[in-house]
């Protein structure tokens, strides 16, 4: 099945932080294949934007370069990729300073077209971007700016971040991006839960046991880890990425799927969150191994009390949800790379079969990554003779097998959600209360280590995280799903 490309509107897309890694390994490359796929008409054009000195034709060279590193299988397309080239332009510019605005006010100003600024730069930029965007004419309602996180490091910050860009602009007009909703399984969830019959009136604590959000990295801090020790797996992963997770499997249906009514069920979910006790969380740090160094060595500082892992029992003190647990956990140097949402349905009341020793459940995975798809365990009878013996089988659909491959690489999400800021959809960007209602829900949480002097366990790197997280849920009789691809 190829996959239908809807066009869009011709766009001028600025980006500051333009040389920078997300820049050289997402947007641009990203934007690139957008263009392949055609849609990016003729007389859109893309400026990057950074305090590096260069022209026009020393960033095209740079932008062909990541492209052809981080390009995919269109990169080698010689002819598509010099038409893209020409399409792209560079100002150098200080957030902070005065010199390249002008230049930059020049360029865009004046043309009728749809209009976004990229903020790929440190979040201590963004106020400084959007009042100068502003001081330059370039904030009115033809203007977009796309956030990147993080977005604060707590409730407090979080809202002079978002005063900072009100001053300026209007919510509709801010895209807060958070990557994981533009995942394809993320939106496939949606489409699952909202667009079958067979899901939703199970879709509650009455059906449902429990269910897990995995996201799991083998990667350690790297060359990250001055900055990841000052934030951790609460903040880094947590407070978004499985917040928003969460938000999309617990929600109420909306009446329509548009920005408005998506982000007002997400937001109740997050308001109905039960504050987390501290025996309902574990935290760890991994031990080195052959390739790495601890966490401790890799920060460099042997007494850090920053989890690198952390897992958690979640309550949602609502109708639909109340008495089912969550169970998030995510973590760096664990087993194997896997996301994955789970859903634990309850065992049948009654067993008809008096030969099957009972223990059936349906088990609903949905896989973020690798292997982005959906499996749903189903009871069957065995085949064969032997009476009538139950196992359990997966019906799986991975998506790369079901839908087929158009011949070029799926869309990452970046490249969808670059797309939904052109074309003015903000359903899958976090609106700013529902960042701050996120941060309100964390702080206690993050505050109370602090207050406790808590501190991380060990776990080995390569494991699936410390032991004390199979602990937690032995004591509900339940166990995590094995991380794996
Ligand atoms: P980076 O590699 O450090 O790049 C920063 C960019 O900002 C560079 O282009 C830099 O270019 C520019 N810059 C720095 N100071 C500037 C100033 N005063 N005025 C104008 N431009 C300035 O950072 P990054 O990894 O691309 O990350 C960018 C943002 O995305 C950050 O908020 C980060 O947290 C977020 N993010 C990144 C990733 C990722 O995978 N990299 C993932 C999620 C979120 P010059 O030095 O030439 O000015």
């Amino acid at each position: 099945m190829v996959s239908r490309v809807i066009p869009v509107e011709a766009f001028d897309l600025v980006i500051f932080g333009g040389t920078g890694d997300l820049a050289r390994r997402k947007i641009l490359p990203g934007l690139f294949r957008r263009f392949c796929a055609g849609q990016m008409p003729a007389e859109s054009r893309i400026v990057g934007a950074a305090r590096s000195q260069m022209d026009g034709a020393k960033y095209r060279e740079f932008v062909a370069e990541a492209i052809a590193e981080f390009g995919g299988k269109v990169a080698s397309d010689a002819e598509k990729l010099a038409a893209f080239l020409q399409q792209l332009d560079y100002v150098p510019i200080d957030a902070r300073g005065v010199g390249g605005w002008e230049e930059l006010a020049d360029k865009v100003k004046g043309r009728k077209f749809v209009r976004a600024f990229y903020f790929s730069v440190a979040p201590g930029l963004f106020g400084d971007l959007a009042e100068r965007l502003h001081h330059y004419g370039l904030s009115d309602k033809a203007s977009r700016i796309v956030v990147e996180k993080p977005f604060g490091r707590d409730l407090a910050t979080a809202q002079t971040l978002n005063a900072s860009l009100a001053e300026h602009f209007n919510e509709d007009q801010i895209y807060r991006i958070d990557h994981y909703l533009g995942k394809e399984t993320v939106q496939n969830l949606m489409a699952v839960r909202f667009g079958n019959m067979l899901f939703e009136p199970l879709w509650n604590s009455q059906y449902v046991d429990h269910i897990q959000i995995t996201v799991a990295e083998t990667v350690g801090v790297g060359t990250r880890g001055e900055y990841y020790d000052k934030s951790g797996a609460m903040r880094d992963m947590v407070q978004n990425h499985l917040m928003q997770l969460l938000c999309l499997i617990a929600m109420e249906p909306p009446a329509k799927f548009e920005p408005g009514a998506v982000r007002d069920e997400k937001l109740k979910v997050i308001r109905a969150l039960d504050p987390v006790e501290p025996h309902h969380i574990v935290r760890g740090q991994y031990l080195s191994d052959d390739e790495d160094p601890s966490y401790r060595e890799g920060v460099n500082d042997p007494r850090s009390k920053t989890e690198s892992y952390v897992a958690m029992k979640v309550g949602i003190s609502n109708w639909r949800w109340a008495g089912t647990p969550f169970y998030l956990r995510t973590g760096k140097k664990l087993a194997e790379r896997a996301s994955e949402i789970t859903v634990v349905f309850k065992e049948l009341n009654h067993s008809i079969f008096d030969d099957d020793e009972g223990g059936h459940r349906n088990v609903l995975s949905i896989r973020l990554q690798p292997n982005e798809g959906i499996t749903l365990g189903v009871t069957i009878k065995e085949p064969g003779p032997g009476g009538m013996r139950l196992i359990d089988v997966p019906l799986d659909m991975s998506f790369a097998e079901a839908l087929g491959d158009a011949g070029g690489d799926p869309p990452d999400a970046y490249e969808r959600l670059i797309m939904d800021v052109i074309r003015g959809n903000q359903t899958l960007f976090m609106r700013g209360d529902e960042v701050e209602a996120a941060w309100e829900w964390t702080d206690p949480i993050i505050n109370g280590w602090t207050e406790r002097g808590d501190v991380p366990k060990s776990y080995e790197s390569g494991s699936d995280g410390p032991g004390d997280a199979a602990t937690m849920l032995a004591r509900d009789g339940r166990s995590w799903r094995a991380i794996k691809t």
